[in-house]
C-alpha cells in the first residue's frame, strides 16, 4: 500500500463530515496532532441537524447500518460507543407498503422475516429469502475485507482469492436478476433491490455485488441513535475534542498551499494560514480536488433527492420508523429518474418518522416526517425553484392518498431541499450522493484517496463509496495512508 511521504506529525483535516471525523479519530489515536477545520457551525456535513420551533430534524441520513463502524472509530481513542450514543435497533427495520394495499414488516431476524414472507407470499419465497440472506452474508464477507476495507492502489489489487469467490457467488451478474433468482413475488423483489438506488443505479443495471447493501439494510439490521442521526457526528466530534483534536468550526478553507507535489498549509477565508505536514480533504470530490488545483474527473453522478422535512400535529398508528411506499411502476421509475431527466410519474417514497422511536425530537404530541423522493441530478430541464413547491404539494397529496390523512393540514413547520439547494451547498450535480457506483466508478476505478505526496481524500467521492458505513471506512483508509495499516 502506498503511503504519504515525509513527516506526518501534524495533520489538518478539512471538513468534519463523518469521513473527516472518522479519519481524525484514528489519527488522534495514533498520537498525531490533528486540526479539523470545518466551514459549518456544527459537525456532520450531510448528516446535519435542523432545529425549528422545538422540532429536531436530521437533514441527511436516517438509516444507520453497521454501527460497529461507529464503535470502531470511537475505539481508536479508547472510547466506548455506549458512553456516547444510545442506539436502538429498529424493529421493524422498514415497513413496506405496496400499491395493492398489502404491507410487509422487514425485520432483521431471519426466522421472523421468513414468517412474515410466508404470510405475504408463501413458503417458497420464504425459503428463497433464507437463501438470499445466506448469499448476502457470504457476499459481505467476501467483499468487506479484500475490496471495501482496504486501500486499493491498482485494479491488480483485486486479484485475490475473494475475487474468485465473488465470481462464484454471481456477484458480477445483474442485481435485479439475482434477486429474482431467490424470490418470485414482485413485491419482495422490490424490497431486496430498491437499495440499488442508494448506489445511484437501477436494479437491472447494478451489479449483484450491490446486494450487499440490501443485506446490510434488511438482514444485518437498522439502528437509530436517540437524539437523531446527527448524534453520530456529534459523538465522534465530542470524542475527538476530548482526545485533543482541535476542532475549528465556522472556518472555511479556500485553498491548500503546495510546494511541488506537497501540501504545506491550508488557507482560510479569514486569511489565516494553518501549517500542515499532511492534509486530509473531506469536501465533495470536485471541491476537494479544486482546493489543490486539480481538475475533477468527468463522472456519472448518482441521482439526487427531493427532501421534505415536516413537523406535524398528526400521527399515524399504522406506520413504523422507516416506511417504504412503493408505487406500481418499477423499471420505468428508475428510467425516469436516472436516464430521462423526469420526475417519477408513480413515485416510490421513503417516509421516516423518527418520533416513532424518539418522541423527544418534537414538542409533546407532535411528530416529525422526513420524506425522501429520488429525483434526477443536475443539469436538468427541471427548474427546481418553480417546480419545487408544486412537487412538495404532489408528494403530500400522494401520502394523503396512501393513508396519511390530513397530513397537509397538520404541518406546522417544514423545510424542502431540492437538487438546486444541494448544488447551492456546493454538491456537484446537485446530488448529495456523489458519483454513481457504476462498475467504472467503483472499487479501484473510483478516484483513489492519495492525490498528492501528502494529500489524502476522505468521504463519499473517493473509495470505497457512498453512505455512512462507507465513509466511516474511508476515514480508516485515509488514516492508514498516513499511519500504516492495522495501526492506531
Ligand atoms: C438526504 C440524505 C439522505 C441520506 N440517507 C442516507 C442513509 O439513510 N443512510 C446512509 O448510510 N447514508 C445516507 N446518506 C448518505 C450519507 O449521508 C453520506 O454519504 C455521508 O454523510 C457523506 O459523508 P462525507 O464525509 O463524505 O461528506 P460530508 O458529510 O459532505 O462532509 C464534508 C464536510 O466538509 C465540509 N467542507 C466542505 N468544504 C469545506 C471547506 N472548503 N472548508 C471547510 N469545510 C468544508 C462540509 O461542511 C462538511 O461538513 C444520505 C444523504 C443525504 C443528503
Amino acid at each position: 500500500m502506498r503511503r504519504v511521504s515525509g513527516r506526518t506529525d501534524r495533520v489538518v483535516v478539512v471538513g468534519a463530515g463523518l469521513g473527516g471525523l472518522s479519519a481524525a479519530l484514528r489519527l488522534a489515536g495514533s498520537g498525531r496532532e490533528v486540526v479539523v477545520v470545518e466551514r459549518d457551525a456544527v459537525p456532520g456535513g450531510r448528516a446535519g441537524l435542523l432545529e425549528i420551533d422545538g422540532y429536531r430534524f436530521d437533514t441527511g441520513p436516517t438509516v444507520l447500518t453497521m454501527p460497529e463502524l461507529v464503535e470502531d472509530a470511537l475505539a481508536c481513542v479508547d472510547e466506548t460507543l455506549g458512553d456516547w450514543l444510545d442506539l436502538r435497533r429498529l424493529d421493524p427495520a422498514y415497513r413496506a407498503f405496496f400499491p395493492d394495499g398489502s404491507a410487509l414488516d422487514v425485520v432483521a431476524d431471519v426466522d421472523a422475516m421468513a414468517a412474515n414472507i410466508t404470510a405475504l407470499s408463501g413458503s417458497r419465497d420464504a425459503d428463497g429469502y433464507r437463501r438470499f440472506a445466506a448469499f448476502g452474508r457470504a457476499l459481505y464477507d467476501a467483499e468487506r475485507r479484500d475490496f471495501i476495507d482496504r486501500n486499493l492502489d491498482s485494479p491488480l489489487d483485486l486479484l485475490r482469492p475473494s475475487l474468485a469467490r465473488l465470481v462464484a457467488l454471481g456477484g458480477f451478474g445483474r442485481l435485479g436478476r439475482k434477486i429474482a433468482s431467490y424470490v418470485d413475488d414482485p413485491r419482495l423483489r422490490r424490497v431486496f433491490s430498491f437499495q440499488a438506488m442508494y448506489a445511484g443505479l437501477a436494479p437491472h443495471e447494478a451489479l449483484a455485488l450491490y446486494a450487499v447493501i440490501a443485506y446490510m439494510d434488511t438482514v444485518a439490521g437498522v439502528w437509530f441513535p436517540v437524539g437523531g442521526m446527527h448524534a453520530v457526528p456529534a459523538a465522534l466530534a465530542g470524542a475527538a475534542d476530548k482526545h485533543g483534536v482541535e476542532l475549528r468550526f465556522g472556518t472555511e478553507v479556500t485553498s491548500v498551499e503546495t510546494e511541488g507535489a506537497r501540501a504545506v498549509a491550508v488557507h482560510t477565508r479569514d486569511g489565516e494560514r494553518i501549517p500542515a505536514d499532511v492534509v486530509v480533504l473531506n469536501p465533495d470530490l470536485p471541491a476537494a480536488l479544486r482546493l489543490v488545483g486539480k481538475q475533477p474527473p468527468r463522472q456519472r453522478p448518482a441521482p439526487s433527492c427531493f427532501l421534505l422535512l415536516a413537523g406535524s400535529t398528526a400521527s399515524y398508528a399504522g406506520i413504523a420508523h422507516h416506511n417504504l411506499h412503493f408505487g406500481a411502476a418499477w423499471r420505468r421509475t428508475f428510467d425516469e429518474v436516472i436516464h430521462r431527466d423526469e420526475l417519477m410519474s408513480d413515485p416510490s417514497l421513503l417516509v421516516t418518522s423518527a418520533t416513532v422511536t424518539d418522541p423527544g425530537l418534537a414538542p409533546t404530541g407532535r411528530s416529525t416526517y422526513a420524506v425522501l423522493a429520488p429525483v434526477p441530478s443536475l443539469p436538468s430541464s427541471i427548474d427546481w425553484d418553480v417546480v419545487g413547491p408544486r412537487y412538495r404539494d404532489e408528494i403530500v397529496g400522494r401520502l394523503e392518498h396512501a393513508g396519511y390523512i390530513g397530513l397537509g393540514q397538520s404541518i406546522e413547520v417544514e423545510q424542502v431541499t431540492t437538487p438546486a439547494d444541494w448544488a447551492r451547498q456546493g454538491l456537484a450535480h446537485g446530488t448529495p450522493f456523489s458519483a454513481a457506483h457504476t462498475f467504472r466508478q467503483t472499487g479501484p476505478f473510483r478516484p483513489g484517496n492519495l492525490v498528492m505526496d501528502n494529500v489524502v481524500l476522505v468521504g463519499c467521492g473517493t473509495q470505497p463509496g457512498v453512505g455512512v458505513p462507507m465513509v466511516l471506512i474511508s476515514g480508516r483508509l485515509a488514516a492508514e495512508r498516513i499511519i500504516g495499516p492495522g495501526l492506531r
